[in-house]
Order: structure tokens, then sequence, then C-alpha cells
């Protein structure tokens, strides 16, 4: 069997034939007969063409820096984008072959900024008078110095401001990338200098429409076409189940519904209507029912997000809950109720889109629906080919992704970014406001704060490096400090939305008192790793990885559903044993291994325990734990 590789740890290429000024979707041109050369962009390189709102974006937010001529020479030009790591939206921005810079989204000022790239300093040059020239006398290697104020000249009328990045022209014709640095009309350090290029980059003098693009790639579309639709016809005869399309509004299943309807007639399409859905996407299904000859089945989810999020707060990148309420559940009742026997679902899962997705087998068993098959049969395929199937067949897309989105979700999704919850402000400010406002109430009375808000730390229970170092920066509180003296747990289970473990139980148990200490005494049931920062602390128990973060919430992922529920019972009984503890002794003469003390009158288990859990049993705080707390909406799962 072929391996799996997550396509994040190759290196990625764009290929491009400059005679044609066309991107190229394998090696030869079928305009030119040309080979492409290929053009380095971050992996996993799921490159894609900006579409309306994207293509002004990159038009305003350039020629808003380096004016308006720039536009003559991108007119006509098909804009490539392809992600590129970052705190939020960060695109690479690739246009004639040369990629000119980065367009990203600035968390702070809400606002999307243009980083040139070096080739992009030497291509702007000509049309610019925002640029920086350097003074004659410099000698020796210069990338990574520093200018001083002295060494540059800053034309009139041309204002810069610490921060700025800048195209430097030195005396003998090379071009530099340089950025301001604090004070730097009086400083020895005024600009550092970040890259050079003796290199003349030119844009093309050729157009590039999309339709030029096509014909450019149409061998390689028929036969990625062909073999996805073979693979289709074979998975569908071997499984000898009915056949069945998830449709999500968004362009990979879009793919999937042109397919599958060129292979057979006997499929439904089944869309599932979170209730979190863009108007426009509900809008976009409901014009496509009309528009397809069988119906397209819509299910509804009848959970409402902010009353199920008032018990387990908001949902985030990494405490999924609101999938499996929304979405998983209606999909299981659906299937069980209309595919008794079982069916064969065609999904549009590409390994390119997430770090989940990467390692995903084309045909898999949906252990959460028993009986679906889901078959993925464009998972190798990668934006381009995806978008340039859609113009080729001239299929109708949602409006969604003319207005800046890259991706089509719910409408508040926490694995979303912070600019496309700005663009669902912007187009839905109802639905935004109250969905901030209960953001801001849910925050204030943990102690987190607005910034913690605004900045978008919602969406995380454990923070990504950077956003800890933001945290740092700005000086925001993390930790939540839960108010409230009773306890209560409610928990969710089902898919887990990551590449570790099968089957994952969000919970979250309201009441905790003393966070901190848990840090020392859950090592009872595994080696626990403690994050006073963060506020969270992971361990492992019986094979299962369980998180519990200050706010309440615990995540535990398991390849069993039935062992991810003991390990959350577990979790939750000996918090609230050590939570109850009244300091009678009975565990310390239990621990065989003498593991446990008291200090500061309290229990303190040290580094001899190993993570038995038998003093638990001894200890009627937990044997007793559930008349402390309902454990029933725990047991149900
Ligand atoms: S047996 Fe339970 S109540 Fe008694 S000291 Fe140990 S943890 Fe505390
Ligand atoms: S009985 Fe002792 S060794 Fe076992 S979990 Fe408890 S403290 Fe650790």
């Amino acid at each position: 069997m072929k391996k799996r590789t997550d396509p994040r740890n190759r290196p990625s290429y764009l290929r491009w034939c400059y005679e044609c000024n066309v991107p190229l979707l394998r090696k030869k041109c079928d305009l030119c007969g040309g080979k492409g050369v290929a053009v380095a962009i971050s992996s996993p390189g799921d490159a894609r063409p900006a579409l309306e709102e994207d293509r002004l974006l990159v038009v305003r937010t350039i020629s808003e820096e380096y004016g308006p001529q720039i536009k003559r020479a991108i007119k006509g030009k098909t804009i490539i984008l392809n992600k590129a790591p970052g705190i939020d939206r960060t695109d690479e921005v690739i246009i004639d072959g040369i990629k000119i810079g980065v367009l990203e989204f600035d968390i702070f000022e809400k606002e999307f900024r243009f980083i040139p790239s070096i080739e992009g300093c030497a291509a702007f040059e000509r049309f610019t008078k925002r640029k920086i020239m350097v003074k004659g006398g410099l000698k020796g290697h210069l990338k990574g110095k520093y200018l001083s104020y002295d060494d540059i000249i800053i034309p009139k009328g041309q204002v810069f401001e610490a921060g700025d990045y800048s195209i430097l022209l030195f005396p003998d014709g090379n071009i530099g990338k340089g950025i301001l640095k604090d004070g730097f009309q009086h400083s020895e350090k005024a600009v550092k200098i970040l890259d050079m290029t003796k290199e003349d980059v030119c844009f093309s003098k050729i157009t590039n429409p999309i339709e030029k693009i096509i014909k450019a790639n149409r061998g390689h579309l028929n036969i990625i076409e062909k073999e996805a639709s073979d693979f289709i016809k074979e998975t569908i005869d071997a499984s000898g189940k009915p056949v069945t399309v998830a449709f999500s509004g968004g362009k990979d299943s879009l793919v999937i519904l042109e397919l599958v309807k060129g292979v057979t007639n006997e499929s439904e399409t089944i869309f599932i209507d979170t209730g979190l859905e863009f108007p426009e996407t509900v809008a976009y299904v409901s014009m496509m029912q009309k528009k397809a000859k069988k119906k397209i089945r819509c299910v509804r989810s009848t959970k409402d997000l902010l009353t199920e999020a008032e018990v387990f707060g908001p949902p985030a990148k990494d405490y999924r809950w609101c999938c499996k309420t929304h979405k998983l559940a209606p999909v299981a009742e659906y299937i069980g109720l209309n595919y008794p026997d079982g069916c064969i679902t065609f999904e549009g899962k590409r390994r390119y889109e997430s770090f989940s997705r990467a390692l995903s087998r084309r045909v898999d068993n949906n252990p959460f629906v028993p009986g679906q098959t889901s078959a993925y049969p464009i998972l190798e395929w990668r934006s381009l080919e995806v978008w340039l199937f859609i113009f080729s067949k001239g299929l109708r897309y949602n409006s969604l992704y003319d207005k800046g989105f890259e991706r089509i979700g719910c409408w508040m999704c926490p694995a979303g970014l912070d600019s496309e919850f700005e663009k669902a402000k912007e187009l839905h400010p109802e639905k935004h406001r109250k969905f901030y406002k209960f953001l801001l109430g849910w925050a204030d009375s943990r102690d987190l704060g607005k910034k913690y808000v605004r900045l978008g730390f919602w969406r995380w229970k454990s923070y990504p490096k950077k956003m800890l170092e933001i945290a740092r920066e700005k000086e925001i509180n993390l930790v939540p400090h839960v108010k409230g003296s009773k306890y209560s747990v409610s928990s969710v289970s089902g898919i887990v939305p990551c590449h570790d473990k099968k089957f994952s139980i969000e919970a979250v148990l309201n009441g905790i008192k003393d966070f901190e200490r848990l840090g020392n005494v859950l090592n009872v049931l595994g080696s626990v790793s403690y994050s006073k920062d963060m506020g969270a602390l992971r361990f492992k128990s019986s094979g299962c990885d369980v998180s519990v973060f200050a706010s309440g919430h615990i995540v535990v992922k398991s390849d069993s559903k039935a062992d991810a529920k003991k390990a959350l019972i577990e979790t939750v009984r000996t918090i609230i044993r050590f939570e109850t503890c009244n300091v009678c002794g009975i565990c310390v003469r239990k621990c065989e291994r003498k593991a446990i003390s008291v200090v500061d009158d309290k229990i303190h288990i040290d580094g001899s325990c190993i993570h038995c859990g038998k003093c638990n049993g001894s200890c009627q705080t937990y044997v007793y734990s559930d008349k402390v707390v309902d454990m029933s909406r725990v047991e149900k799962v």
C-alpha cells in the first residue's frame, strides 16, 4: 500500500509557463508545449485564484502603498494566492509567476496590509515613488545590516513610519527590502536591510485570464476528472450500497456533486443546515435545489448555539463541541432513519486543506454513523484544480467566495480566521452582535477582559506560541477565574477534528475552585504536565489524552468511546475528590508507595506516585462524588 505522507512536510511548488504567462498543474504547458518553471511556495501548497473581492483587496493594498500605477501592470492578470504561516489570514501573492509578497490580516488594527518580497520590491521599483534612496560609499555584504539615517534619502512628499517595509534603491542599481526601525529619524540603525537583489524583475506584458489558464491545463484537468469519476464508479460498484453526496455549499462538494452526477442518476444529495450557516449559503443551496433535477435534502439541526454555549462556553478550534451537536447528530439521525442498511457518501474532503485531513484514507467507514462509508474522490486535488474544474464547467458557486472567504463553514466557526469573523460582522452585523455580546459576557464572568475577545483568544483552549507571545506582550490574562460554588458537568461526544485520536468528549465542569492544585493531585490518574500561563494541564490515562482547563473545560481524546467516557468520569470524580477533600488522611495510609502527604493542611502527591489510582477507591469524597455533581449528562454520552 502506498504510504500516506503529510503534504505539509513536502516542498511545494507552483509551476509557471513564462512563455504563455500561466500557472501549470503539471510540467507541460498545453498551449506552447514548453516546460513550466517551479515557483517555490509555502507548504502545503494549496494555491488558488483570487476571486472578486480578494482581487480588489490585493490591488487596493498594493496601490495604497506603492501608488496607482501598479494597477496598470496587473490589469487583466490572474492573481494567485497561497496560504502561508501567520497569526491570522496570511497569503502569498503571485502575479506573472512572481511571488510579489504577502497579504496579511492585522488582528490589532483589523485590516489587511501588504508586505513585499524582494522580488516584489524589484518589480514595483519602476512604478513607484515610494522608495528610499541609499547614498553611496557602503561596502561589503549588506543583507542583515543597518543603514543610518545619514545613509538614506527619503524623497520629498514620502512619509514613512517605524515598522514600514520599504523598497531600497542602491547607487549601483541593486534593489533592497528594508524595514524602518523605531526612532529612525535620529538613529544609526534607521533601516534594517532584510534582503537584496541584482535581478531585473518585470511584470509580463501577456495577460492571463482564467479561460487561457484552463486551456493551458486542459490535459491535466481531463486526467484528474477521469480518475475521480472512475474512482466513484468503482467505489459504487464495490459497495453495492445506496449513494449519497454530502453537499456543504462549498466549492469542493460542488465538484463532487458534478462528478457523481456524471456517473449515476441514483444518488441523494444531503445538505446539513447546522443553523449556523451564512444566509448566503442557505440561499445558494436553495438556488441549487431549484436548478438540480434531483432534490437536495436539507437536514436541519434543531440546536441553538447560544443556549448550548451558556453550558459549554464558546466553541474553540480545539474544543469543537458545536460540530457534534449541530452537524454530527443530525447526520447520524438522518442516515440511521433513511439508510438502515447503510450508504456510501461521497464528500469533498481534500488532503491539502488542513492538518487533520492530511493523513485521511480515500475510503473510510464513519465510526459515528453506523453503516455509512465515506469516500473522497478529490482527496489529492489542490485548490487550483478545484477552481479550474468549476470554471471550466461553468458551475455556479457560493457567492461568499467572491466576498473574500477562502473556505465556507458556519458563520462564527472558531476554526475560521479573525479576518473572516470581521467579514461576517460586515455582512451580518446582527448575528455578529449577539454572538459577540455573549463572548464579552462569558469572558467578563471569568475575568478574561475585552482584549481577550477582541483579539480572538476565545478560539483556543490551548494557545499557539504566537498567541501566547501576544498575550505576554499585551498583558492579556489567559487564565479564567470561574466564579460560583455549585458543581455541574455537561458533555458532548463525537468525531474529534484532529489527527491523533478518533473520538473525543468535550465537557465542562463548573465550580472548580483551586485549579492550580489539580496540577499536582491529578497525578493519581496520570503524569500531569501543567502550564500555569495557559491555565491548562494534560495527562494520559488508560490510553486516553485528557486536557483540563482553568475554565473548567475538559477534553478527552481516545480511540474508543467507552474509554473516553470512562476517563472523563474518572477525571471529574477525582477533581471532586480533591476539591471537597476534608483531609481525613485515609488515602495517606492507603498508598503503598507512600506518595501522599499532608502539606499546609492539603493533600500533596509526590513524584513516587505510579498513577495507579488506588487511593481514589479509599476516599469517601471520590466514592460519593456523584452526590456532589450530577453525572447524568455524562453517563448518557
Ligand atoms: S481520603 Fe479523600 S478526603 Fe481523605 S484525605 Fe484523602 S483525598 Fe482527602
Ligand atoms: S495510591 Fe499512591 S501511587 Fe497510587 S495513585 Fe494514589 S498516590 Fe499514586
